[in-house]
């Protein structure tokens, strides 16, 4: 006797690390900070360059912003434990995990103040850890971009 049985499939989970971020399958990119490979994250629905090792996180120029905010809001309570800048990074020479170039280094200049490493031909960024939390925990919206603003104060 047939009872067909409406089996829901059980609700797909990945696991969440101590970030929030949910990671998922290992892929073939190198991190740039620790050259372990890259792992697929998703960060409110927004897909990610995870690294599992080091914490660092490859994300689009455009997920950036959104990605900073979300960020603010898991950490926020954690409260603020943000060290000083170290200016060593501003020398390093990060390859881009999806073109193989090197990584442009860019004064982030909000109150944060880290350097962040980007790819223009990707349109990516790389953030360290502890750049991602110093930016997240940074009081106001100083935009990257404002400085590729040609009425955003850069006067000539
Ligand atoms: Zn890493
Ligand atoms: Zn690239």
């Amino acid at each position: 006797m047939d009872d067909p049985q409406n089996e829901t499939p059980p609700p797909v989970s990945h696991p969440v690390n101590e970030d929030g971020v949910p990671v998922a399958a290992e892929t073939t990119k190198v991190c740039p900070a620790c050259q372990s490979m890259l792992s697929d994250g998703t960060i409110e629905n927004r897909s990610v360059l995870y690294c599992t090792k080091c914490g660092g996180v490859l994300v689009s120029i455009a997920k950036f912003l959104p990605l900073v905010e979300y960020l603010r809001a898991v950490w926020g309570s954690t409260g603020a434990n943000i060290e000083p800048r170290d200016n060593a990074d501003a020398d390093r020479h990060f390859t881009c995990p999806l073109c193989d170039r090197t990584m442009m280094g860019h004064p982030y200049g909000g109150p944060g103040n880290v350097n962040i490493d980007t790819c223009e031909r990707c349109s990516v960024i790389w953030l360290d850890r502890n750049e991602l939390r110093r930016i997240a925990m940074a009081p106001d919206h100083y935009s990257l971009y404002s400085k590729y603003d040609p009425g955003g104060g850069l006067r000539g």
